[in-house]
């Protein structure tokens, strides 16, 4: 029998569950407590009523929220790309050429260098709140550094990506169709039992709609769920491509039509919103206001990389997302949260009702608020995974 604990004195408790607390989507709970189970949440409400636990936290009048879901990240590279971010700061526009950079410093790393790469970024996005994440391949390019990515990153996280379609391999650059080949083909074989999921970068430089199309098909048939790369750049297929495919998010939308917000407002589809991208390449924000008016799920993620968002920081997110994208700070946090699991199909993660995975993050502050009413400033006091404290 796994011990209980009670964390208690709880100021303002994010649930996401409309059906505690408040019952706004947030399911706000005051002066609250929770109790954690082993691996899970057994019990929220308020302190009064908290149930007899073995072991016993005071949260000191602080808040709680549920450990953020970040459901977008390209965690698996080596290398460094100051020079380029310096460079494009001083007015040189952002390209997908720059990725080329890092597959070629990722290619030369070891498996090891690899791994410590990964692991420095995942300890320091748990610093700052994160408990469940997603990542990527992307900057191998060949079956056998697609591969050894994804087994690297499977060892850290069950939200694996297969990304092969990020570019075309600068050896096949003047031969696209021999790597879409390659990618539904042999590396999607090596691929496909390392992850769960199967991305496409659909851009302008990238792949177009029916290349996109055909990697996503193919990857669906060796059981891979598809998200997509979508409309980051310029407009394009990609949004309309993900709720035809079904895909659990289409990434970016930063560039869309009314037809598109239409599209992501009648599906299941989770619009998942980088602002990290938009703020590190000077772009145009996503309009945040617009789709969530229309009806869609949003999800907040940082789409941490080394070329155009090197940002493991969530709560850096949401502050953007309610400064320059329309958000108020209780849609940022339940994009950041809920909205982020929603985005991976998980109901276990980005709440804090019974049955739950204990995933917690309190906070230096009396509110959820305070995430981007104290914008830069470090509020993240504890984190619990899986009912253990990291942090
Ligand atoms: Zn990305």
């Amino acid at each position: 029998m796994s011990s209980s604990t009670v964390i208690t004195n709880i100021a303002a408790l994010v649930t996401n569950d409309p059906s505690l607390g408040d019952h706004s989507p947030l399911g706000l709970v005051r002066d609250a407590a929770v109790v954690i189970e082993g691996d899970r949440v057994a019990w929220t409400g308020e302190s009064s009523k908290a149930p007899a636990t073995d072991n016993r936290v005071d949260a000191g009048g602080r808040a709680v929220l549920p450990g953020f879901v970040d459901s977008h990240s390209h965690l698996l590279f080596a290398g460094d790309r100051t020079e380029e971010f310096n460079a494009r700061m001083s007015g040189r526009p952002y390209s997908a050429g720059g990725i080329r950079t890092t597959v070629a410093a990722t290619r030369a790393a070891s498996d090891a260098e690899l791994e410590a790469s990964l692991t420095r970024y995942l300890a320091e996005a748990l610093r700052q709140g994160t408990t469940t994440f997603e990542t990527k391949s992307g900057y191998g390019l060949t079956t056998a550094d697609e591969s050894r990515a994804l087994r690297v990153a499977a060892r850290h996280t069950d939200e694996v990506t297969f990304l092969g379609a990020h570019i075309v391999a600068p050896e096949l650059a003047d031969d696209p169709a021999a790597y879409v080949d390659l990618v539904t083909g042999e590396m999607l074989d090596a691929c496909a039992p390392h992850a769960r999921w199967i991305d496409v970068f659909c851009e302008q430089g990238a792949f177009d709609g029916d290349q996109a199309r055909a990697i996503l098909t193919a990857g669906k048939a060796k059981g891979l769920h598809p998200r997509i790369h979508a409309n980051q750049l310029s407009h394009g297929p990609g949004v309309q491509l993900a709720v035809e495919l079904d895909a659990a998010s289409a990434d970016h939308c930063t560039h869309l039509t009314d037809a598109d917000v239409d599209a992501l407002a009648h599906s299941r589809t989770v619009a998942t919103l980088l602002p990290g991208a938009e703020f590190s390449t000077r772009a145009r924000w996503p309009d945040a206001r617009r789709l969530i008016d229309a009806g869609a799920t949003v999800a907040l993620s940082t789409d941490c990389n080394p070329g155009s968002s090197f940002t493991s920081s969530v709560p850096f997110c949401i502050a953007l997302a309610v400064r320059d994208m329309g958000m108020t700070p209780d849609e940022a946090v339940w994009s950041a949260t809920a909205g982020g699991a929603a985005a991976l199909r998980r109901d276990d993660v980005g709440r804090l009702s019974p049955g739950a995975y204990a995933d917690l993050t309190l906070l230096d502050a009396p509110s959820h608020v305070h995430l981007a009413y104290r914008p830069g400033v470090p509020l993240v006091a504890g984190v619990w995974r899986r009912g253990v404290r990291k942090v």
